[in-house]
């Protein structure tokens, strides 16, 4: 038999190519594409099997086997050679097939009589369609040159062919695309919302895989990779002094831009007959495929930096951008890799639904889509690879599942999910200008948390009594560089515009751990949730916090001003930040400002050592704080970014509650107003129980305010507050089983 050249494998193609131009029913077209292959291998048979299911592979075409197989047979995923290279997506290369591990023949088809077998996996960007495979009855092993040829064949067959029609009449399989999938992610913001898919990256549409004249595809290869170089070094230069990691992802960029074996392999595909952006896509989908094989996480970072490339230069080459035309669709649901914080608010609430690959609940995205009130998942491995535009999609933000195609049960169930959400926002309307006041006549103070202009008018929306946290870094968060003094105060101004009289509890910037500026020099520190953040960073570099409390009197021009200092960790933080306040005044009188009628300065009690602190500090401070998202991490040492310990301890756990109870004493007997603001003051249940142990004030997101009140209205706080302390008294962990049990037979 003749080596397949190069030339013999570009001719393949060219053939491969006029036959699926042919206007052939798609068997019969699938038939030819079997002969074609092994009539310019030299080989006795070729066959195509395709997966039927996720566990199935069926005999969908053959040349050389017995045709009236074709349909009849199947295996299962790993069954036999061939099911072996569709489980491994490895090629199978073998002279002495039946000796091979696992070999296994199948009578119907007649293939004992061949000896040397190859197998190919048809994939399509690591996903999996099938297996083509050649075998002839001459013991031999086949070349490389005959195996490059038939995988680019074989990536050709998957980018050219809705694989799916080619299924026998009456199969159950439909094109991968267009079968429900279920993905389970985690919860970064709850919320059902349903709609189609709005990609944030489309995916780049491939219609021409085989080209004409090589020299043509290599000319604009080149330029494209060329093209490609210098913007990841302007982006490079742009981000000269941004964070780390980003360094590290552009640097790993300009390495495969450079990189003279990602060149030659994809020179080689054109060689071979590919147009340059099926040569792009076919190391991207080797890329993929190794992925998922590896699993230390810096190495699947660098593939995902591959893959990114990838993607670029494909855009290049095709000149479709983010923007492909299309409309989009009504009810969009955003899918992406991961996104930034400032993306996300180009898109603002026209979204329904937000669902990520990457991702984390603490992430400056999650802030956002949570600020936003946009149910959102994140870590939903591989949709992007999924979902197409325009897709029906549900996400249950409250469960993090995402039905992408659902069928119609689940479209059903999650219709009545939506329904009762509708049902309870009336409920909730309708008592969103009465007061949180519960069974035995104690009013607890709803507040809501914000950080952008954008949650201002939930205000009027949530019944919400003020502001009791505005995280002021999420305006630093969102830009790109250090906001200027006048355009804060501007800022702050229309926040206190958009709140008509009623409190905001400006938060001086909160920065550090995992919320680091783009535009300051990142810190590398061991473990950044005990590093240099918060008020440490203030305090050390008080330029900026200088900054920021001038803004905040100018902001106030007269109107009543209330500060909260984040993060102290003992009295002597919060004397000194206090100090800059006052210096901070008396400079605006100096300057012949207008002072704020009154101003309220506070601290956040987010660290347990501030709970000890003297009875000074207590009495010192106008108001305090639970930080309760920081408070619990640090008293259970378990790190608020890691699900798998943060998920561990339980807010109602018996030591934490008691803990909270006796800071309630400590501000009863200082009579310091107290008030809790982590996410745990909107959740219900904790809500419930915080009021009962005697916390007066709560504040949360605008969407919780709702159904906290909701419950507060039906719940006795002393009857709450016995069941808790009786849970206690019997040595329970935690008081929840008692606690639902309560409000279960209450409500
Ligand atoms: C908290 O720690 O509970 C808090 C409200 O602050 P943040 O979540 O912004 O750290
Ligand atoms: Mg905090």
């Amino acid at each position: 038999m003749p080596e397949t050249t190069e030339s013999e494998s570009r001719k393949l193609l060219r053939r491969l190519r006029d036959t699926m131009a042919e206007e052939a029913a798609g068997q019969a077209r699938l038939d030819k594409i079997t002969h074609l292959i092994a009539d310019s291998m030299g080989t006795e048979v070729c066959s195509v099997y395709l997966f039927r299911d996720e566990e199935t592979l069926e005999l969908c075409a053959t040349e050389g086997l017995n045709p009236e197989a074709v349909h009849e047979t199947r295996m299962r995923l790993g069954e036999g050679l061939v099911g072996r290279v569709a489980r491994t997506g490895k090629i199978v290369n073998s002279a002495d097939a039946p000796k091979e591990k696992g070999f296994r023949y199948m009578p119907e088809t007649g293939e004992e009589i061949y000896s040397s077998f190859l197998g190919i996996p048809v994939q399509r960007l690591g996903e999996k369609l099938g297996v083509l495979v050649v075998q002839s009855k001459e013991a031999r092993q086949f070349s490389s040159d005959e195996v490059y040829a038939l995988e680019v064949v074989a990536m050709v067959l998957a980018e050219m062919t809705e694989l799916g029609a080619f299924v026998g009449e009456g199969a159950a399989l439909k094109a991968r695309h267009q079968q429900p999938v279920m993905f389970r992610g985690t919860t970064g913001q709850e919320g059902a919302a349903q709609g189609h898919v709005w990609l944030h990256e489309p995916r780049v549409v491939i219609t021409n895989p085989v080209a004409e004249d090589p020299h043509k595809e290599l000319t604009r290869l080149h330029e494209a990779v060329d093209h490609l170089r210098v913007r990841v070094d302007q982006m490079l230069e742009g981000a000269a002094t941004g964070d780390k990691e980003q360094m590290e992802v552009l640097e790993a960029y300009r390495m495969f831009a450079n990189s003279k074996g990602w060149m030659r392999r994809m020179e080689e595909d054109i060689a071979r007959g590919l147009s340059a952006e099926a040569a792009v896509e076919k190391e991207q989908s080797a890329a993929r495929a190794r992925m998922s094989q590896v699993s230390d996480p810096y190495l699947r970072g660098r593939l995902h930096d591959l893959d990114d490339l990838s993607n670029r230069l494909l855009r290049i080459l095709t000149g479709q951008g983010n923007e492909t035309g299309a409309e989009m669709p009504p009810d969009p649901i955003l899918i992406a890799r991961n996104i930034g914080p400032a993306e996300l608010l180009d898109y603002g609430r026209s979204l329904k639904g937000i669902v990520l690959e990457e991702g984390s609940v603490g992430s400056h995205a999650a802030i956002v889509a949570r600020a936003l009130a946009i149910p959102l998942v994140i870590h939903a491995e591989r949709i992007t690879t999924e979902a197409l535009n325009g897709d029906h999609i549900m996400v249950d933000g409250d469960q993090g599942i995402v039905h992408l195609r659902p069928d119609e049960t689940v479209v059903s169930a999650f219709r009545d999910k939506i329904a009762m959400q509708a049902q309870a926002l009336e409920r909730y309307a309708s008592i969103r200008d009465k007061p949180a006041t519960t069974l035995d006549g104690k009013t607890i103070g709803l507040h809501m948390n914000a950080g952008l202009m954008a949650d201002l008018p939930s205000l009027d929306g949530s019944g919400a009594e003020g502001v009791g946290l505005f995280r002021t870094e999420l305006q630093f968060l969102v830009r790109n560089q250090m906001p200027k003094r006048h355009e804060l105060a501007a800022l702050y101004s229309r926040v206190l515009d958009a709140a008509h009289g009623k409190r905001v509890v400006f938060r001086t910037l909160d920065i550090g751990s995992d919320k680091v500026l783009p535009y300051m020099k990142p810190n590398d520190e061991p473990n950044p949730a005990l590093g240099w953040r918060a008020i440490r960073v203030g305090l050390d570099k008080p330029g900026v916090l200088r900054m920021q409390l001038q803004a905040l009197l100018r902001a106030a021009a007269g109107r009543p001003l209330t500060v909260m200092f984040p993060f102290v960790a003992q009295y002597e933080e919060f004397t000194a930040a206090r100090a800059e306040m006052d210096k901070a005044l008396a400079r605006e009188k100096i300057l012949g400002h207008v002072i704020p009628q009154k101003i309220e300065v506070g601290a956040m009690l987010e660290t347990p050592s501030l709970a000890f602190a003297p009875d000074k500090f207590f009495e010192m401070v106008d108001f305090l704080s639970i930080g309760g998202n920081d408070l619990k991490q640090f008293f259970f040492a378990a790190d608020r970014e890691n699900e798998r310990v943060r998920r561990r301890y339980d807010t109602l756990n018996v030591s934490f509650l008691t803990f909270l109870e006796q800071i309630v004493a400590r501000c009863e007997a200082s009579n310091t107003a107290l008030s809790f603001c982590g996410e745990d003051a909107g959740r219900p249940i904790e809500a419930a129980c915080l009021a009962a142990i005697g916390i007066p004030t709560l504040s949360m997101r605008p969407a919780s305010i709702g159904p906290v009140k909701n419950v507060l209205r039906r719940t006795n706080l002393d009857e709450l507050r016995a069941v808790i302390h009786g849970a206690r008294d019997r040595g329970e962990m935690s008081v929840r089983p008692a606690v639902m049990e309560f409000l279960r037979n209450g409500a």
